[in-house]
């Protein structure tokens, strides 16, 4: 008997090398962005068309990626991803969540287009229910370029997501060496290859494959998230628009968004969210009109206040506390698909 298992052991260990067995698994889920673009020269770094190369030509890039985990790919979509709606937005988190709920995922690597991948990020850190590791990759520089950021970027994207030590620490964005976590990552220079920070700091940093941690987030996320994708039905959310503060404003921009059906506007107001008076009556009457008003900031650190600057228990407006106007979209959408109450997406505003 005994004989018979070690001749079996020895057998199989033949057919599949050991370590493919200690090795977690990992999805590529691949959506476009310049991490896929392609340049006419090597010396164009910024000048090119992204969404070009497949997903296997990407994995087929870093071999070194199948020593970290057994690496699969799934081309998701192809796009820049200025040009994402919810219905790709939507078609991303239910492709991942998919994923991650079979048992033979550990880790999900999604690679994705910079400028918008801040927003993806953050809707997946609130509908998808899982503790395993989800981290979004995106590069500055096409792969055709000299000193191309994404395959290094992409290496250690994999690292992350197949380092136990992640599990649990939700849906993150890996750029530069750094882990940072969806809900207060953002892109802050949009020439250079560190374009990513985060005004708390970022979660950890990776070098050479492994994960070195040095901080938590404070708010709900995944698996603590009241919001499910499996709840979300169709191919759009509520709408919700971003107007842009400044001086000499005019309340048309507000007005043509009402018309459009937006069921919340996200104030980007100057300083701490601040309101023109000549603009507060239009957006009271917005508020009376059922467009529920939040006040979120131009201004890229800091929070905004709650009745500092403007009355908001007076007008029934919300404000977005730390998230950034596009962040506060996300979150605005996904309260407004369980309820219209201000004091309830206030609640969700100060939670998430
Ligand atoms: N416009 C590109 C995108 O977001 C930029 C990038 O990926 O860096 O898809």
């Amino acid at each position: 008997m005994k004989k018979t298992f070690t001749t079996l052991a020895l057998s199989l260990s033949l057919l599949i090398p050991i370590s493919s067995f200690a090795k977690n698994n990992v999805v590529v889920v691949a959506t476009g962005g310049t991490i896929a673009g392609a340049g006419a020269s090597s010396t164009n770094s910024a000048t090119y068309t992204a969404a070009k190369v497949p997903v296997d030509d990407l994995l087929n890039a870093v071999p070194q990626i199948q020593n970290l985990a057994n690496v699969t790919g799934v081309q998701a979509l192809q796009i820049a991803s200025e040009s994402i709606t919810d219905k790709e937005l939507l078609s991303i988190a239910r492709q991942v969540n998919d994923l991650v709920k079979k048992p033979s995922v550990n880790g999900v690597v999604i690679t994705h287009g910079t400028d918008t991948v801040e927003e993806t990020a953050f809707f997946l850190s609130l509908v998808i229910k899982t503790d395993k590791p989800i981290v979004l990759v995106a590069s500055m520089r096409p792969p055709s370029a000299l000193s191309a950021d994404g395959p290094l970027n992409l290496y250690s994207a994999v690292a992350l997501a197949a380092s136990d030590s992640a599990k649990g620490k939700g849906v993150m964005i890996l750029m530069n060496d750094g882990i940072f976590a969806a809900r207060d990552v953002t892109k802050s220079i949009n020439i250079h290859t560190n374009a990513f920070t985060s005004q708390w700091g970022a979660l950890g940093t990776l070098v050479e494959g492994k994960p070195y941690w040095f901080r938590n987030v404070a708010k709900r996320f995944n698996n603590a998230s009241e919001f499910n994708i499996e709840n979300i039905k169709g191919d759009a959310l509520p709408l919700v628009q971003i107007v842009y503060g400044s001086t000499n404003m005019l309340p048309d921009a507000y007005l043509a968004y009402q018309k459009a059906g937006a069921k919340a506007i996200i104030h980007a107001g100057t300083g701490n969210g601040s309101v023109a008076k000549y603009i507060v009556p239009t957006l009271n009457q917005l508020q009376a009109d059922g467009v529920q008003i939040i006040r979120s900031s131009r201004v890229p650190h800091g929070f905004v206040l709650r009745n500092a600057e403007q009355p908001d228990d007076k007008y029934g407006w919300v404000v977005a506390h730390d998230l950034n106007p596009q962040k506060a979209k996300i979150l605005a959408a996904l309260a407004l698909t369980k309820t219209k109450d201000a004091k309830e997406i206030q609640r969700m505003f100060w939670e998430y």
